[in-house]
């Protein structure tokens, strides 16, 4: 069993790892002659505890994979560290470049339910009349859905301009901007907002899909029925269900709004950067995984020699047995796991 363990502490609590059968072979090279010479490491799927390699599922929704959110959530936060601070392959003369967050908010498809804001910052009652908490789940929703624009609130997902039912949409950005200085070492000024502050804000964004708004809704619908089954509020439940019809539509048919009904429409990257800004998150998970490497057996290449790899793999299926997964259960979480804390 320990050996068991140590595998399935390799691939840092993921619920749903992808199984691979195979080999992975390392060969020392002489960098002289370019000759293949003796085997440095060797892996095969079928001498390994669990009978398989186990290579985490890399899913960045916490709704599908706690611990992989997690890691993602984290690398997230480190590239956008680095694009504003350095480090990583970007040199800390950033710190000296002004820096602005800027939020841009969509349209309004008919009031919501809001926490609207005197001058002083205080919160004011909404419209309906109740003074909402932070975490009010009917923040955000019509006040009236009979009037609120379905349609348009699916379709601003995607910037286009069709005409549906002889009635002309326009997709542009709401008027609601707000644009905040960042602060840092070399520029404060009186801004209240810090590097640390944006990087956990838009990493703790990264993990929540739409679902945060549909809840159990984390993947394509088969067929609209399967609604009925999910606890969705009923504003989740009408954007996906005018997803769905407009999906139906052939002028819109390019969108594939059926597809992506579970997103509300929305079918874009969670996120996008210049190739400039901070490093990349390939290139993070690139270095964890040579870090665990090197941990489970350090290098034994010699001064003259390079070396080449060979690897063969083929998928065996998805997941963890029974009794593996009330093993990875009883694991606590990896020692020296790096990371800021959680709190945010
Ligand atoms: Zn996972
Ligand atoms: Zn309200």
């Amino acid at each position: 069993m320990p050996t068991l363990v140590k595998q399935l502490r390799g691939i840092g609590g993921c619920t749903q790892p992808v199984r691979l059968d195979g080999h992975r072979v390392e060969h020392a090279v002489d960098a002289r002659t370019g000759e293949i010479g003796r085997v440095l490491r060797r892996l095969d799927s079928a001498s390994l505890p669990a009978g398989n390699l186990l290579v985490p599922c890399k899913n960045r929704r916490a709704t599908r994979c706690p611990a992989c959110a997690e890691t993602y959530r984290r690398d997230t936060f480190h590239l956008i560290t680095a694009g504003l601070r350095g480090g990583k392959g970007t040199p800390d003369t950033v710190t000296r470049h002004p820096k602005v967050f800027a939020t841009f908010t969509a349209p309004g498809f008919g009031a919501v339910h809001n926490r609207p804001t005197d001058r002083r910052g205080a919160v004011r009652t909404c419209r309906c009349g109740l003074l909402h908490d932070a975490d009010d789940d009917s923040l955000g929703t019509p006040l009236d859905p009979t009037t609120y624009d379905y349609e348009g609130a699916v379709l601003w997902a995607r910037v286009l301009g069709p005409i549906l039912d002889s009635r002309a949409h326009t997709f542009v950005f709401g008027e609601q901007l707000d644009v905040r200085p960042i602060r840092s070492a070399d520029f404060d000024g009186t801004s209240e907002l810090t590097e640390r502050a944006v990087a956990s804000y838009i990493a703790k964004y990264a993990t929540k899909g739409a679902e945060a708004t549909t809840g159990a809704l984390d993947r394509p619908l088969k067929f609209l029925a399967e609604l009925a089954l999910l606890g969705l509020s009923d504003h989740a439940r009408r954007m996906v269900r005018t997803a769905w019809k407009l999906g139906a539509i052939k002028e819109l048919g390019h969108l594939r709004l059926r597809a992506w009904a579970h997103m509300l429409g929305f079918r874009g990257h969670f996120s996008t950067k210049t190739r400039r800004y901070s490093t990349t998150l390939g290139a993070l998970r690139n270095a964890r995984a040579e870090w665990r490497r090197a941990q489970a057996s350090p290098d034994v290449v010699g001064e003259t020699e390079t070396t080449l790899v060979l690897s063969h793999w083929v998928f065996a299926g998805m997941g963890l047995s029974a009794a593996e997964a009330w093993l990875a259960t009883t694991l606590a979480p990896a020692p020296g796991t790096e990371g800021e804390p959680t709190h945010d």
